[in-house]
């Protein structure tokens, strides 16, 4: 009796250690376990699963109990800057991307490391042409394998447990001008990665396919057309050609695809939401005109081959950025009676599209904000129609949305429980103007980029507030309603099955939603600007909330004034990782009030007017992490407020010879003495300028008056 209890204890223990022994197996993550949308534990691809709907389908957390929600644990980030990225959970770890590309893995549980991983982007680039590298929007689960792509091109697969690296393969010349901000897709055995760069120079996008065990390129699929003497690709290269004039191979053409990559494992295709033109202005680009295809557009291929299926063009010929590398999510809608695989897209051009994933047909196409460029989209053919004037062929053309678009990268949710899309929309008009460019010899230059056309402030904005957060019901093809926002931009969203909707925004507070009427029912203020999508995992029977809080992207870079007057200056605020639940007891530490550098004045300093003017020129290198016109949005130190301009062996190690590349300073070698003088004089200039109403300015920040604007033009 005893040895049968003890054979019985023994057989336990074994059977005991076996299954614990299974678990520290690395579970197989195929296509069908990402694809699933009732698991209720993990967060497996960049919008949760394949379907990208960032919809989480756990409903312990809710419209009764969401008030009670609290931090739970959290990490801080000292050393990372622009946090945009939505975190990975797999198995009880969480992983996610800062800074610089450095992947860490900690504990789902409570935060504590596992693993980190630095793919060392600035000695990579170091001596190199490069225009900073700091911000990435995610990473991607496959198989026991996390994949992601660098800012300088490299994609990277590592093992999902120790963090080693597996396969590391280049996707681009490391002096070339693109750079890669986007989450890989991976789906049957591939990792597909495309890039950025249209305003960098000229350039022909692709996307490229690569074995996900060995990294070995499968296949690539061009955006746009090269040269016809050289021989067409495909077919579809071919197809596209016939909408293209002159020889808009000069100019690359464009399309990157840096965002936007869904794959339907249902109907077994890929879909890529592709990009604007190199540059943007067609009469450049395309002087004959055409549609120039497959800018701005959903095009479907297939995953095994990379061969065109199908397209939807958003923007025909387009001329303002208004790119389509938005989320693509997939929805399973009734329209008229009928089931309907749809797609949902809300692209830069201010139309919200349901396409028929199926045919690639249009099926809707309605304005989700205002859209003076085209006055809607035309069922039967499926094109906008667009307003007259609005190429700027007769000058000057106020135009909403602008190039920020009606919305961007900032995710979009889907909720099937509500029926609504989630979108952070944003309200801006740009002046658009080709006026003074020369434009049969426009060419740009790499790095230096350009768009052959120049933009200015509107006079007037669409509305009284920059941006908004909207329910819309892609049935309907309506908004169901609508949240004003009087700062901008707002971050990506997550809906759950508890009927929620969750979003960051610019002034750090994170705010839960009743996902079906839009009434606030929570709020937490971070203390510094969300960038970050929010997330939700189940771990030990209890549902969280997480979140990553580091104010970057875009317009913390090119935000100008705007940006600068949030207060998140360079290196103030410490990033964080925060996890919240309804039982948390954990307290963060408090963060620094906003800060605004104060420029220091020279009075010793001589400004040459002509210097400076050189070096305004020279400052669009900068301009993109030390922010517009030299206001500092928080991505890197506001120049005017820093001491190292003033001395010129200083500023020579940091700009010429990359003292603080490391950093994500890009070191620019090829720079003269007069050249790095210019830069100073600008520099000074700035500073003496802002200095002169730096105290008026505070004084309006701090009575809001800064947020307030003109707006209320309809077209
Ligand atoms: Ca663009």
């Amino acid at each position: 009796m005893k040895i049968a209890r003890q054979k019985a204890t023994t057989l336990l223990s074994l059977l005991l250690i076996f299954l614990m022994s299974c678990k520290e197996e690395p579970a197989h993550y195929d296509d069908a376990a990402i694809v699933d949308e009732q698991q209720t534990t993990d967060w497996l691809a960049y919008g949760r699963t394949h379907n990208e709907r960032r919809f989480f389908p756990a409903d312990q957390i809710n419209t009764q109990n969401v008030a009670g929600l609290k931090p739970d644990w959290f990490v801080e980030l000292p050393t990372d800057v622009g946090l945009v990225s939505t975190p990975l959970v797999v198995d009880g770890v969480l992983y996610f991307t800062g800074t610089m590309n450095v992947i860490r893995a900690v504990d789902a549980l409570n935060g504590n490391p596992i693993w980190e991983y630095d793919p060392k982007v600035g000695e990579v680039v170091k001596g190199k042409h490069q225009i900073g590298w700091v911000h990435n929007r995610g990473i991607t689960f496959y198989e026991g394998k996390i994949f992601t792509g660098t800012w300088d091109g490299r994609l990277i697969a590592l093992d999902a447990k120790t963090g080693q690296e597996i396969w590391n393969v280049r996707t681009f010349s490391e002096d070339s001008a693109l750079y890669i901000t986007g989450a890989p897709k991976a789906f049957k055995g591939k990792v597909l990665i495309g890039n950025g760069g249209t305003e960098n120079g000229p350039t022909r996008g692709w996307v490229a396919a690569y074995d996900a065990d060995t990294g070995a390129e499968a296949w690539r699929f061009y955006i746009v057309p090269g040269n016809p003497a050289d021989g067409f690709e495909n077919d579809a290269m071919k197809m596209a050609a016939a909408t293209w004039t002159g020889e808009w191979w000069k100019h690359g053409g464009g399309g990157n695809t840096w965002h936007g990559l869904t794959y339907d494992a249902e109907l077994d295709q890929l879909y890529i939401g592709t990009g604007n033109g190199s540059p943007w202005n067609r009469k450049i680009r395309s002087p004959e005109g055409g549609d120039n295809l497959f800018l701005c557009s959903v095009v479907a291929l297939d995953p095994d081959t990379g061969a065109y299926k199908w397209h939807y063009q958003t923007t025909p010929g387009e001329s303002w950025d208004f790119n389509s590398n938005m989320d693509i999510i997939l929805a399973d809608l009734t329209l008229e009676g009928k089931p309907v695989k749809a797609l949902l897209h809300a692209p830069k051009n201010g139309f919200f599209y349901v396409i028929n994933r199926e045919t690639g047909k249009l099926i809707s196409a309605e304005p989700f904000v205002e859209t003076t460029w085209a006055t809607h989209v035309d069922k039967a053919t499926g094109r906008p129609v667009e307003v007259e004037g609005a190429r700027y062929e007769e000058g000057r053309a106020v135009l909403t949305p602008g190039a920020w678009g009606g919305h961007s990268w900032h995710a979009m949710s889907y909720n099937p429980e509500t029926g609504l899309a989630y979108v952070p929309a944003l309200h801006q008009a740009f002046t658009y103007s080709d006026e003074g460019i020369e434009l049969a010899n426009w060419q740009a230059v790499p790095f230096y980029g350009g768009m052959g056309v120049n933009l200015s402030n509107p006079d007037r904005e669409p509305r009284n507030y920059p941006a908004s957060l909207i329910g819309w019901d892609p049935v309907k093809q309506e908004k169901v309603w609508s949240i004003p926002q009087n700062i901008t931009p707002n971050a990506g969203t997550l809906t759950t099955a508890g009927d929620l909707l969750f979003q960051g925004r610019a002034d750090g507070w994170l705010l839960a939603y009743d996902a079906r009427t839009g009434a606030e029912l929570w709020s937490y203020d971070t203390g510094l600007g969300i960038a970050a999508p929010p997330i939700s995992y189940t771990l030990n029977g209890k549902q969280y909330i997480a979140l990553l809080v580091g104010w970057g992207g875009g317009y913390a870079g090119m935000g100008g004034e705007m940006a600068y007057s949030y207060g998140w200056s360079y290196r103030t605020h410490s990033r964080r990782l925060i996890a919240f639940s309804l039982d948390g007891k954990a307290e963060l530490p408090p963060v620094p009030p906003p800060n605004y550098p104060k420029p220091i004045v020279d009075a010793d300093f001589e400004i040459d007017a002509e210097l400076a003017e050189q070096g305004a020129m020279l400052y669009g290198l900068c301009s993109s992490c030390h922010g517009l016109n030299l206001f500092s949005g928080g991505m890197a130190p506001d120049l005017r407020a820093s001491v190292i301009p003033l001395d010129f062996a200083t500023f020579a190690s940091v700009v010429r010879d990359g003292a603080k590349a490391d950093l994500g300073m890009p070191p620019r070698p090829e720079f003269t003495d007069e050249q790095l003088k210019a830069l100073q004089h600008f520099i000074r200039r700035g500073a003496a300028a802002f200095a002169g109403r730096y105290d008026a300015f505070i004084e309006e920040i701090k009575a809001g008056k800064s947020k307030e604007r003109t707006g209320g033009f309809s077209h």
